[in-house]
């Protein structure tokens, strides 16, 4: 079994497949490691590294992925076209491509695999059992966003964020309002009051309300049936109703113009992320204030926010950074790396070392797009 790493090649994107850990434990499985030249030094990890781990260095892309029968990627494949390499028609036929494929927000992409003949692994797609937490790279990820997104605030607040008592006055804590209180909401709770924040948070599933008090935080939400109603069986939110919303926004609109800083992580899968703060809110907030939309990429939570940039709107800074997690590439690299390697280790077959996947699997079904030329993901057959 020959495992292949490509250097990542999107915008915005520093974070590797695989380190030199994961290198170790791969060849333990059995299998023949190959890594792109250059592919960890975004993550601090030098080509050396990986050989002394026992990876076979190669330095052009098609015939490293020409090679592989699994391709083990953070990223989707570039797809050709413009200046683009192609990453995904090299690659061999039946060939395991196993990646953060964002299946929803590129589904044109799923027929391409397909035709390609490649079973294309979504890691997003891997339930929230038990059984596959280790290999859960929305926490991984999100967690390192939620810590990441407070550090962003802080660093542009051009105030302190704890209480600070000296002899030439007092300076009061910074007021932070966590909208979204899943993984990444949860550690920027926790991280904001590590530096000394007064911290209130919101969402739409009730569970979070203890969460958020574990931590310190005040939860703060609408009282509603619908609540009930909230959560998927998954454990994600529901999109909720124009009334919800409406009422939702009176909340929020209250709250947030006493805030200095909030940090908006609220997403549904597979839906654009819900408005939470819209344009009259950014304006009772006063200048110098600071939100952070970690769903700036997926629609985001504020009006005003533009994915990519830092905007001003009144001397309130509103920050909508792509890619959060790769700006701690070497730890988010870290844990996406043993991600894979927790997902690919019960696929090889302990005695004959080879690639033995149960297909039936509840992991492996709920997680694989196409195989054998077909779409076989059941939300997205349509795509053939
Ligand atoms: P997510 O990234 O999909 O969304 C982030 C948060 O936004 C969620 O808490 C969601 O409820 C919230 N949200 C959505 N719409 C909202 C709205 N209109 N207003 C306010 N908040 C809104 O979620 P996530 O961080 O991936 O976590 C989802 C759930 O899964 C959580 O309950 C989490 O504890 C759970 N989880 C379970 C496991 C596991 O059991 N293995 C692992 C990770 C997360």
């Amino acid at each position: 079994m020959k495992i292949a790493i490509p250097k990542e090649r999107r915008e915005h994107e520093r974070r590797v497949a695989a380190t030199p850990e994961t290198v170790k434990k791969l060849i333990a499985l059995g299998a023949e490691v190959a890594v792109e030249a250059g592919a960890g030094l975004s993550s601090r990890i030098t080509d050396e590294a990986y050989e002394a781990a026992g990876a076979t260095l190669v330095s052009d892309l098609n015939s490293l992925l020409g090679d592989a029968d699994v391709v083990l990627k953070v990223q989707r494949p570039l797809l050709g076209g413009g200046d683009q390499p192609d990453e995904l028609s090299p690659m061999k036929k039946g060939a395991l491509l196993i990646a953060g494929l964002s299946p929803y927000a590129e589904p044109d992409a799923i027929k391409r695999y397909a035709e390609a003949g490649v079973t294309a692994i979504a890691m997003e797609f891997v339930p929230r059992i038990t059984r596959a937490q280790s290999m859960d790279i929305l926490s991984s990820q999100s967690n390192l966003a939620g810590y990441r997104a407070v550090l962003e605030a802080a660093y542009v607040y051009d105030r302190a964020m704890p209480m600070m008592m000296t002899a030439a006055g007092t300076i009061a804590p910074a007021r932070v309002m966590v909208l979204g209180a899943g993984v990444a909401g949860l550690q920027a709770i926790a991280t904001a009051k590590r530096l000394g924040a007064i911290v209130s948070a919101t969402d739409v599933r009730p569970a979070a309300k203890e969460q958020v008090e574990s931590l310190g935080g005040k939860f703060v939400m609408v009282e509603s049936d619908e609540t009930k109603e909230a959560e998927t069986a998954g454990g994600y939110a529901k999109e909720m109703s124009e009334d919800y919303k409406r009422k939702q926004a009176e909340l929020v609109a209250e709250t947030l113009k006493k805030q200095d800083i909030a940090i908006c992580t609220a997403l549904i899968p597979g839906r654009k992320a819900p408005t939470l703060i819209n344009d009259e809110m950014v304006h009772s907030m006063r200048p110098g204030s600071v939100i952070v939309d970690l769903a700036a990429e997926q629609g985001g939570n504020c009006t005003l926010s533009k994915p990519g940039e830092v905007v001003d709107v009144n001397g309130v800074s509103i920050i909508g950074h792509y890619n959060i997690p790769s700006r701690l590439s070497a730890d988010a690299s870290s844990l996406f790396a043993k991600n894979l390697l927790n997902y690919l280790t019960p696929l090889v077959d302990a005695e004959s070392k080879a690639l033995k996947v149960d297909w039936e699997d509840e992991i492996v079904a709920a997680s694989v797009l196409t195989r054998d030329g077909q779409v076989v993901h059941s939300a997205f057959q349509s795509e053939q």
